[in-house]
């Protein structure tokens, strides 16, 4: 009989003892919180997803090359005299380039900054919106070009026949520089 009271003593003991440390934490300050339903502030410096402003960008592509992950993928063109369609950086200058394409694939981003340090325009910063993870890699591609992909294909032709404007003409004066050279082909 004594051993059966001992035995449920020991036992009684044993819990009492196991849970010391769970006591012990019920009443002192909490140091972790329920996420996602509490957050935590961040700071304004943390470097998490990537954001580009297009009307600062000027498609200098700084920021490709001082990538190192090769994540940056970037494609520009000319702007044409003979544009009907001008556009002002947010500065209010006449822009040079259209950016015809600005996509980053944050799967390969280390989130170094080094694309930030080297815009010129302030064009590109971080968020800190760090809750955009997925099960589709594919989600993690962004665009950030404004052109829809038929105006960067009107842009691309404005561009082509601009240039090959400028090289007729120049062949053209080429050709009447030149002493009884026979006179160049009119335009069609
Ligand atoms: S943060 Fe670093 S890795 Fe990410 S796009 Fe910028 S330069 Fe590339
Ligand atoms: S460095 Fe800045 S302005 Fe130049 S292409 Fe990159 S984001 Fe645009």
């Amino acid at each position: 009989m004594l051993t059966y009271f001992k035995n449920i003593w020991i036992g009684f003991y044993s819990a009492l003892v196991g849970m010391k440390i769970t006591w012990k934490h019920i009443f002192a300050k909490k140091v972790t919180i329920q996420y996602p339903d509490e957050r935590f502030p961040l700071p304004s410096n943390a470097r998490n997803r990537l954001q580009l402003m297009p009307a600062r960008c000027t498609g200098c592509t700084l920021c490709v090359a001082a990538c190192p992950v090769n994540c940056i993928t970037l494609e520009t063109v000319r702007v044409v005299p003979d544009d009907p369609h001008q556009e002002l950086y947010e500065n209010g200058t006449p822009r040079k380039m259209w950016v015809t394409r600005y996509e980053m694939d944050f799967a390969k981003c280390c989130f170094c900054g080094l694309c930030v340090a080297a815009c010129p325009s302030d064009a590109i910063h971080h968020t800190t919106d760090f809750e955009y993870s997925s099960l589709d890699r594919s989600h993690l591609y962004y665009k950030f070009q404004t052109l829809t992909p038929e105006q960067a294909e009107e842009k691309k032709r404005l561009f082509a026949e601009f240039k090959a404007r400028e090289a007729r003409e120049k062949e053209a004066k080429a050709q009447a520089a030149k002493p009884d050279a026979p006179r160049p082909e009119a335009e069609v």
